[in-house]
């Protein structure tokens, strides 16, 4: 089921409008898309994938009115991706999630048509480009790291961004955030589908990793338990305003049209 942007949240605008604070959404994205397992080439030459998190550093955690960035210190290449399909280096600026407002849904993209709980997006950009501002206009700027998550066993990883979402409730609220490894959110083999997010300009991918493991513990009681409900209790709206539930921030699929999602795996 697909998000009825305008009939639940009236007030908050849909990802239609998302492209105001984060300009690769304008125009001809053309993501998330299904991942057919079985029309997904393996590619034998490809380079393995490569994550360089050593040195990172985690600065603040946002709550942006759609979601929460956890921002990293971007200046150097303390935190990179490269390898597998990427010519470049890529550095870290920030992760963000997508979720549903029940567990049958929240990821963007879909396997087999399949949705999970949530997606967690590692947003990289291009260092040959200098700064994330000159980067994210250009159609080999980004590269984005996606890994579902399914209610199941605990991640240990993700508690401490839990435990600050208390402190970033409503839009534009946001906590200092340091000591963070997001190395904890990755599964531990990183087998990955890619495909280029636009149609004209193949060079922008989001890799779909998925994650073997489970994310949370089987739920005793729902509402501690289950991560993801933190996740629901933040709000779209600004302190003060009418209360909306920040569930259902995902797209729906799009076409893949004559793209072609490739696996580093067969
Ligand atoms: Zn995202």
């Amino acid at each position: 089921m697909s998000p009825r942007w305008g009939l639940t949240r009236p007030s908050h605008p849909g990802p239609e409008h998302w492209h105001k604070d984060f300009p690769i959404a304008k125009g001809h994205r053309q993501s998330p898309v299904d991942i057919d397992t079985k029309a997904a080439a393996h590619d034998p030459a490809l380079k393995p994938l490569t994550v360089c998190y050593e040195q990172v550093a985690s600065k603040r955690i946002l709550n942006n009115g759609h979601s929460f960035n956890v921002e990293f210190d971007d200046s150097q290449d303390t935190a990179v991706l490269k390898g597998g399909p990427l010519a470049d280096t890529y550095r870290l600026v920030q992760f963000h999630f997508h979720w549903g407002s029940c567990d049958g849904q929240g990821s963007e993209h879909t396997v087999d048509q399949e949705k999970y709980a949530a997606e967690l997006h590692l947003v990289h950009w291009n260092t040959k480009y200098g700064d994330f501002g000159t980067a994210v206009k250009q159609p080999d700027g980004l590269a984005v790291l996606g890994v579902f998550l399914e209610v199941g066993d605990p991640k240990p990883g993700l508690q401490k961004v839990v435990d600050a979402l208390c402190s970033i409730k409503t839009k534009g609220k946001s906590a200092p955030f340091t000591g963070f490894h997001p190395w904890g959110l990755l599964p531990g083999n990183l087998k990955f589908w890619f495909y280029p997010v636009l149609l004209t300009m193949p060079t922008v991918l989001v890799f779909v990793t998925w994650i073997e493991g489970k994310l949370q513990a089987p739920p005793i009681n729902k509402q501690t338990n289950n991560k993801i409900n933190t996740f629901r209790q933040l709000s779209f709206n600004k302190e003060g305003e009418a209360e909306e539930p920040m569930v259902d921030n995902w797209r729906p699929t799009q076409p893949l049209h004559c793209r072609q999602v490739r696996a580093s795996f067969q």
